[in-house]
């Protein structure tokens, strides 16, 4: 039997939100449309983020509406507080992700809000959720960010990590998300946290979002599929930096990770030359962006096998 993994593609959103220039909104979709051709499951297609601060998630509503009726995808959305999930769940949408810090100083930096507050917040998406019967038909996704460590305040507890994840799943969540926000996580950090989280949530889905921040990415994402990990975060050719490390490298490269998990055994179900043509589109349509990653200028090896 071949296992599968899969990868979900955030550069509409982690990546976005830190870009100089502007991306239209026909072009969003032409990147979500050819990705999702390209056989990619998941894709985080936008932020309901108030756009006076985030003018570029402006057309957060289109771009949802629209990506809902692309056959085959599975369409999501960011949203960091309770109002922004009700736009969420007017848009149709069947997957919506709500982020979290476990960082004290990260939460207070970010939204202004305390973890403790953060942690009310889903609870009232939650509510929002069932007041509108809507339990079976929208999933929510509850990430925590900075479980590797912050920038600000250093050193996050790992039993912190475990608690914030169990209290998520009790009040609700249907997936969770553990992210390292800032690059920091190493493989050994990885495993560890990963395996820890994975014994106490039982059959809720784990999916891990790593930077690429200090060139750890894809190491990381190979630990985390090894103790039993199979949904990832990307972006397409790594867009996204770090709003801490300015300059640094942003998610893991997306088209890079998918040849990963295929090396591992694990099939995505992704076609990577198709990943790597969109790829030059995307970096002519944003001229000001540093794209990383290696699959796109080496092309995969004659050897290689996808999983399935
Ligand atoms: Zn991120």
């Amino acid at each position: 039997m071949i296992e599968r993994a899969y990868l979900r593609e955030v550069g509409l959103r982690d990546g976005l939100q830190l870009v100089r220039g502007d991306l239209s909104t026909a072009h969003k979709l032409e990147w979500i449309r050819e990705e999702a051709a390209a056989g990619v499951h998941e894709i985080e297609v936008t932020s309901f983020v108030p756009f006076k601060s985030f003018p570029i998630f402006a057309d957060a509503v289109e771009v949802a509406t629209t990506a809902l009726a692309i056959p085959g995808l599975l369409a999501s959305g960011l949203t960091p507080n309770a109002r922004g999930a009700l736009t969420a769940f007017d848009t149709g949408l069947t997957k919506v992700n709500y982020v979290i810090s476990a960082s004290e100083a990260h939460s207070q930096a970010n939204v202004r809000r305390s973890t403790a507050q953060a942690m009310d917040d889903f609870a009232r998406i939650v509510e929002a959720r069932a007041e509108r019967g809507l339990e079976k038909t929208v999933t929510l996704s509850f990430g925590i960010a900075t479980c590797f460590g912050c920038t600000i305040q250093g050193e996050v507890p790992e039993d912190l990590v475990y608690r914030i994840a169990e209290r998520g799943v009790e009040l609700g969540a249907d997936e969770v998300m553990i992210a390292d926000t800032v690059g920091y996580a190493n493989p050994l950090q990885v495993e560890r946290i990963f395996a820890g989280v994975l014994s106490r949530l039982g059959n809720v889905p784990v999916a891990a979002h790593f930077h690429d921040t200090r060139g750890l990415g894809l190491a990381n994402i190979a630990a985390a599929a090894r103790v039993g990990v199979r949904r990832f975060d990307a972006s397409l050719g790594g867009l996204g930096g770090c709003p801490h490390a300015p300059g640094a490298t942003g998610n893991v490269v997306f088209e890079d990770a998918a040849f990963l998990l295929e090396t591992m055994g694990l099939s995505t179900g992704i076609d990577i030359p198709k990943l790597i043509a969109l790829r030059r589109k995307v970096e002519i349509w944003l001229p000001e962006e540093r794209f990383s990653g290696a699959i796109h200028r080496a092309g995969v090896p004659k050897t290689f096998h996808a999983a399935a």
